[in-house]
């Protein structure tokens, strides 16, 4: 759906921004992005990029070549990207994914915005504090390790990472190791989990997306009352598992807090203004 950008006049000041990923038409982070510089009166457009592997290091050339302000980089590119930056923080340090890159004074710095945005929806959208909590992180992929850095920040009691493939959700634990309690564990290991105190259960593979929405990566019968459960997954907004949960009378939380406020964290990285917040979600709302 094309975005209403009436109000947005187009000229040889125009600051320019964009999304590189291979697919890319999907993305709607041009939606968000767009109303986000309308609404602050910021003479500036973004747009989607079809950015393929082979064209990555062209593309990459192009932000300092061109003068772009920045870009967002969605998948396949947020690991290989780091190669063609000039500096990351603290977070893509152990991340060891981009998904923001800012030009500043002829430089590329590299950011990761999905771990903050998600707990930053966690705290607005739910009121909910991670200190002192025990948390379920099912998955190890990209998303989860971005996620899992930041609730780690958080001072939470403990942090189970529970994967497909054990070896990444132990790996991923390892090296999160110096910042809090944390253990990395197979599927299999469900009755262990069914033992803990949980306070908080994140979906971050992505079972369960459409079209194959019918699924869920963890058995949920152990849910109750009180537990948190939570769902990267925008698409659908009610995945199977959060409907499971909320029938058994658990609080659940959507995916799309978390991409409002990677995006959100992203403007404000460019502009140096807060993000119109309200504004990024019921655009995005309106076209999910
Ligand atoms: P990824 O790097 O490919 O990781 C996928 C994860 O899902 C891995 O842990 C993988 O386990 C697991 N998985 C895949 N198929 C599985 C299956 N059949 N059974 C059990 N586990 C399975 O992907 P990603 O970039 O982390 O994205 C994951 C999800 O997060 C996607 O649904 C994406 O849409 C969502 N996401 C949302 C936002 C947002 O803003 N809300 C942002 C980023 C991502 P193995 O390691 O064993 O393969």
């Amino acid at each position: 759906m094309m975005n209403d950008l009436k109000n947005i006049q187009v000229d040889s000041s125009t600051q320019i921004y964009g999304v590189f990923g291979d697919p890319i038409r999907q993305s709607k982070s041009p939606i968000i992005q767009n109303r986000a510089f309308q609404v602050m009166g910021i003479n500036a457009v973004y747009g989607a990029f079809h950015v393929k592997p082979e064209g990555l290091k062209d593309a990459m050339n192009g932000i300092r070549a061109l003068g772009f302000g920045g870009i967002n980089v969605t998948a396949p590119h947020k690991v290989r990207v780091m190669e063609y930056l000039d500096d990351i923080d603290e977070a893509v340090r152990y991340i060891g994914a981009v998904n923001t890159v800012v030009h500043k004074d002829g430089m590329l710095i590299g950011h990761n915005t999905d771990g903050i945005g998600y707990v930053r929806s966690l705290k607005e959208d739910l009121k909910y504090d991670l200190q002192g909590k025990t948390i379920v992180v099912v998955g190890a992929g990209g998303a989860a390790r971005g996620v899992v850095y930041a609730m780690a920040k958080e001072q939470p009691k403990h942090i189970i990472v529970m994967n497909r493939t054990e070896e990444k959700a132990k790996a991923l634990a390892d090296k999160l190791s110096p910042l809090c309690s944390i253990e990395g564990i197979g599927l299999a290991g469900i009755e262990h989990i069914k033992q803990q105190n949980v306070d908080v259960v994140v979906n971050t593979t992505s079972v369960g997306m459409a079209p194959r929405s019918d699924e869920m990566a963890i058995d949920p019968s152990w849910f109750h009352e009180g537990l948190i459960v939570s769902d990267l997954i925008y698409n659908p907004r009610m995945t199977k598992l959060l409907e499971v949960a909320e029938k058994r009378g658990a609080k659940i939380h959507g995916g799309l807090g978390m991409f409002v406020y990677q995006g959100a964290y992203a403007f404000e990285y460019w502009t140096g203004k807060s993000a119109p917040v309200n504004d990024m979600r019921s655009v995005v709302e309106a076209v999910l």
